[in-house]
């Protein structure tokens, strides 16, 4: 093996080891993210308000900007043993084959049954409803990870799960409804005729393979129609940043016991959550001045949010029933392509992220679908692992920077999120395969559709 054997090919945490805390860097953020408005009033959301929506103890976290260290409920690290701490992987077998001198190195979140990072937050989220003796939860699925993982949750705290999925990805993934079935979840196709938002899409858009927004606002309509029901989200609000800083305090622990600091820290951008979690405490470090991290967020060609998008206050949903949040977006009504089959589909980004990108904490780059199922299957055939579509957009800028290592001489330590593995996405791999896969970048004109059903108010766009 090579030189560098003193660091071993997985770093583990014991168990003993694991962190007690959530770390929220909004503490640590001087310009923190804007607060959620009402879209009636324009005033930020009131607690009273969003507890209408969310559980009461989530609505706190989502609100909180001030507490650094929020303490982990036992039951919640007793879950979280059963699959963490996640493995922090030294990719030898990749830098070997690239040549590089630089040393990569990925956190690996997809060691649990839903196969993603998602987890982390499903289950703090379905913890609190329980607690707050909820009958149960609705959501929506893209690809379907986030309903895998709440399902999970919930069948381990006998919760009701209601769980609305993009219509294309409820096609393309029979498997992964059934693995929701199989864990007690009701899966709907969206848009549907069960809800009201979803009878007027489908009035508006026959025929549409649907999207994360539409299936948000049935999700949001039947949580607040139900008595004894909340809404979870699996991505983008603070709440599920401030969960998946697990995966970058054990990280941070993890490189802390052999004394490696990255110098680059990359991560796939869908809604911002795993991304956001990784970085968390190296963002704190880098907010505070003790530290310089370069960090990468990187995101779909086709859902260019970050690189193309506007920072502008905008709903989450196409039904326009969520509160309006401050991100960048590409507007509630854009959808993207249809061919698109790589994931990291959401046409906003987290208030948190957005805003540390405003401010220059941290770069963004997009990439196209082909060259990512192509580091996707580079990456597999050396270090394994077959990741999910969506953690292969970072796989794809981490080969980029060890490349580049390798022309410049420099030993750089890059750190990437694995977020999960590619076992459900096989449709796509096919494609890849077949050499059906294409590529399609929305023109300036397509995005300009979306941008025009951003809300136009004073300060906002105008
Ligand atoms: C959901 C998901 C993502 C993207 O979501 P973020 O909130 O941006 O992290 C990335 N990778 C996997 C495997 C996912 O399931």
């Amino acid at each position: 093996m090579g030189s560098d054997y003193k660091i071993p090919y997985k770093i583990y945490l014991e168990e003993s080891e694991m962190p007690t805390h959530w770390y929220n860097v909004r503490a640590d953020m001087e310009n923190k993210p804007a607060p959620l408005l009402n879209p009636g009033t324009l005033q930020p959301m009131t607690a009273q308000e969003l507890g209408g929506v969310f559980c009461d103890e989530l609505v706190k976290q989502e609100l909180d900007d001030d507490t650094r260290l929020i303490e982990i409920p036992a039951e919640i690290r007793d879950f979280y043993r059963m699959y963490r701490p996640a493995p922090l992987v030294r990719a030898y077998c990749l830098e070997k084959a690239l040549g590089t001198p630089a040393k990569i190195y990925y956190k690996f979140e997809g060691n649990n049954t839903s196969g993603s990072h998602k987890l982390n937050s499903a289950i703090a989220q379905a913890y609190y409803a329980k607690k707050q003796g909820l009958k149960g939860v609705t959501t929506e699925t893209g690809a379907g990870q986030w309903g895998t993982a709440l399902s999970m949750a919930c069948a381990y705290l006998d919760l009701d799960c209601k769980v609305y999925m993009v219509k294309v990805s409820y096609e393309q993934k029979p498997f992964r409804r059934e693995v929701m079935r199989t864990y007690g979840a009701e899966v709907t196709p969206s848009p549907s005729d069960t809800t009201e938002v979803g009878r007027k899409i489908l009035a508006e858009h026959p025929g549409t393979t649907g999207s994360l927004g539409c299936a948000i606002s049935e999700a949001v309509e039947v949580a607040v129609t139900n008595e004894g029901y909340r809404y979870v989200l699996g991505s983008v609000l603070n709440q599920v940043l401030l969960h998946q800083s697990i995966i970058g305090v054990e990280t941070k622990l993890a490189m802390d016991k052999y004394d490696i600091r990255p110098d680059i820290i990359i991560g796939c951008a869908g809604g911002g959550s795993n991304l956001g979690g990784l970085i968390s405490p190296f963002m704190g470090e880098k907010l505070r001045g003790e530290a310089d991290y370069r960090i990468i967020a990187v995101e779909p060609a086709s859902c260019p949010s970050f690189t193309r998008g506007v920072f502008a206050y905008d709903f989450c949903d196409t039904g326009m029933i969520c509160p309006l949040a401050k991100m960048y977006t590409l507007g509630s009504g854009f959808i993207p392509s249809p061919n698109h089959a790589g994931g990291l589909r959401f046409h906003g980004m987290s208030a948190i992220l957005s805003q540390l990108y405003h401010d220059g904490y941290m770069e963004a780059r997009a990439v196209e679908q082909t060259e990512v199922f192509r580091a996707a299957e580079q990456f597999a055939r050396v270090e394994g692992v077959l990741p999910a579509p969506e953690s292969s957009h970072a796989i794809k800028a981490a080969i980029d920077e060890a490349l580049k290592c390798k022309e410049t001489g420099e030993e750089k330590t890059i750190l990437f999120g694995l977020t999960g593995t590619g076992y459900f996405d096989m449709v796509a791999y096919e494609q890849f395969h077949n050499g059906t896969m294409t590529d399609y970048i929305p023109t300036d004109e397509d995005l300009q559709v979306g941008f025009d059903g951003i809300p136009k108010f004073p300060g906002n766009l105008q």
